[in-house]
């Protein structure tokens, strides 16, 4: 007879337990258990990590190995705490295919007189808890790792015929006394500096500092020959994996944002260059969705960096926007939304997902640097994200769904909450308008603008039509003509409509039909 499972071995050798306490890659403050009440003699903390987390949709290799290592560093970091901590490894033959079943399997175990579980990162993971069929009653805690939560969300929308992000943010602002003086009023007078942080690259910007590189602990050096040798087909490269993946390298992390990128950070967020992943962006995302960071301490040290006079006020409210405003306002609208969020279809796209976001292999520089750097380290900044691989998905019409699966998986910093709001709402259009107020649809131009992406490429972003057009832009003003019906109602889509107005019938005719052999030669549809 062959032994039994480490997880079974472990839930044997587990004597009585009071509360069990499910732990997954996105709960990795160590503060929780207290939080929640635990006790360190009486109750149990469960870690699990299963292939369903990377399979699918497919995990970029080093998404997988930064949850592997940074869950294992935390059970460790837990027991050096005095927990006691019961570890479902991903190898082990038991091989629970979910958190719930592992939750499930040790609850029949062990019976423990309380069973709790933070909120999960998403509604399928949320209901397949709910799900269970357990003796002792589940609770789902909220997780207090964000400054607002679902219910206040709610509370705010109530009533609203437009949920706005910059009126949710300036009375989270408020709320929280973030950059408002005693009478409620914004930090240098004004509550947005977006004008001030549009600028590309150019020959003035100062030297983009060298990425912090983190040297894999010893338990990160595990998770990544777990992830080289268990996880092998996943798509991605997991050479030059340097994630922080403890509390401590995290803490590394954002210092160094701090002191070395935050100054220049708002002037260029929005810029882009080739052959330069990083920029000034904080890369702290992940670190901050596994929770070795807090929301609220990313905010501090921006503020302080003001205060003190090391960062300018444009650029500390850019970042202020994105962790306070954005983040929690996408947070929000993914749970107020609802689970058949992720299936909305507003634009009724049904496109396949050209060959090229797995490859990088194509004659758009653009693209190739985009997902190049996804492949390579499963990272790329928010407007890559928006304006390039997400504005070529919207107008060359592939279906969300599709879309969504890749960026939950490429992203070391996606889970659901995040990522498909952003996808679904924000990027694609596919909420009819929850998210964004209009099609973030452009022209290569766009691009032109903002990257030195345009100068290195084959192809002409002013040019709608000929060998040399740029797929982008052809696409642009194929997606106004195929969608014109249903953008007339949009006032903020008029001035795209009336410019193409202004674009005789004969090269509209030769736009679609290059649009077309552009989406039959990608496979996004048929011939
Ligand atoms: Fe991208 Fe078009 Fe510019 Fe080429 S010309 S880099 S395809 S936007």
């Amino acid at each position: 007879m062959s032994s039994p499972p480490e997880f079974e071995r472990q839930l044997e050798r587990t004597g009585e337990v009071g509360t069990l306490l499910l732990v997954r890659p996105e709960h990795l403050d160590r503060r929780h258990p207290e939080r929640l009440g635990l006790d360190r003699e009486s109750d149990l903390l469960l870690t699990v990590e299963c292939r369903a987390d990377f399979e699918t949709p497919p995990s970029h290799k080093q998404r997988a190995a930064l949850l592997l290592a940074s869950l294992r560093s935390h059970a460790a970091a837990l027991e050096e705490d005095g927990w006691r901590v019961l570890e479902h490894r991903l190898t082990d033959p038991f091989g629970a295919t979910s958190a719930a079943e592992a939750l499930e399997h040790a609850a029949s175990r062990l019976a423990p007189d309380r069973l709790v579980a933070l909120r999960p990162p998403g509604w399928r993971d949320l209901e397949a808890l709910e799900a269970l069929s357990l003796e002792s009653q589940l609770e789902i805690a909220e997780d207090p790792h964000f400054v607002t939560t679902p219910e206040a969300f709610a509370e705010w929308a109530d009533g609203r015929k437009r949920y706005t992000m910059e009126h949710f943010y300036r009375a989270l602002r408020r709320r929280e006394s973030i950059l408002v003086d005693a009478d409620g009023e914004p930090e240098g007078g004004e509550w947005n500096y977006d004008s001030e942080n549009r600028e590309p690259l150019g020959d003035e910007a100062p030297e983009i500092p060298a990425r912090l590189e983190h040297e894999p602990t010893e338990i990160a050096a595990t998770a990544l020959d777990v992830v080289a040798t268990e996880l092998s087909d996943l798509p991605g490269e997991l050479a030059g994996f340097a994630w922080p993946t403890t509390r401590e390298q995290a803490l590394a992390e954002l210092d160094d944002f701090v002191r070395r990128r935050l100054p220049h950070f708002g002037r260029y967020q929005d810029a882009m260059e080739s052959d330069e992943p990083w920029l000034f962006h904080s890369r702290l995302s992940a670190a901050l969705n596994l929770e070795l960071l807090d929301p609220r301490e990313l905010i501090g040290a921006a503020v302080e960096a003001f205060e003190v006079g090391d960062a300018p006020i444009a650029s500390v409210e850019g970042f202020v926007r994105q962790i306070l405003g954005w983040r929690e306002f996408i947070r929000g609208i993914y749970w107020h939304q609802g689970p058949s969020y992720a299936d909305e279809n507003a634009l009724e796209h049904d496109g396949n997902l050209p060959d090229f976001y797995w490859t990088a292999d194509t004659e758009m520089h653009c693209v190739a640097q985009s997902v190049g750097q996804v492949l390579e380290h499963g990272y790329g900044h928010h407007i890559q994200r928006l304006m390039v691989t997400g504005n070529l998905a919207l107008t060359a019409g592939i279906e969300p769904r599709r879309v969504d699966d890749w960026y939950r998986g490429m992203f070391v910093d996606a889970f659901d909450w995040v990522t498909t709001p952003n996808v679904v709402g924000m990027t694609l259009y596919a909420d009819g308008g929850v998210v964004g107020t209009k099609p973030y649809a452009a022209s290569g131009k766009y691009i032109d603008r903002m990257s030195d992406y345009c100068a290195r490429c084959r192809f002409d972003p002013g040019e709608r039509t000929g060998e040399y057009a740029c797929p982008f832009t052809t696409l642009y003003w194929d997606f106004l003509r195929r969608h014109r019906e249903r953008l007339q109602a949009n006032p903020r889509a008029r001035l795209g409509l009336r410019n193409l107005d202004r674009i005789a019938a004969d090269e509209l005719e030769a736009i679609a039909r290059r649009a077309r052999e552009l989406r039959q030669t990608w496979g996004v549809i048929e011939s």
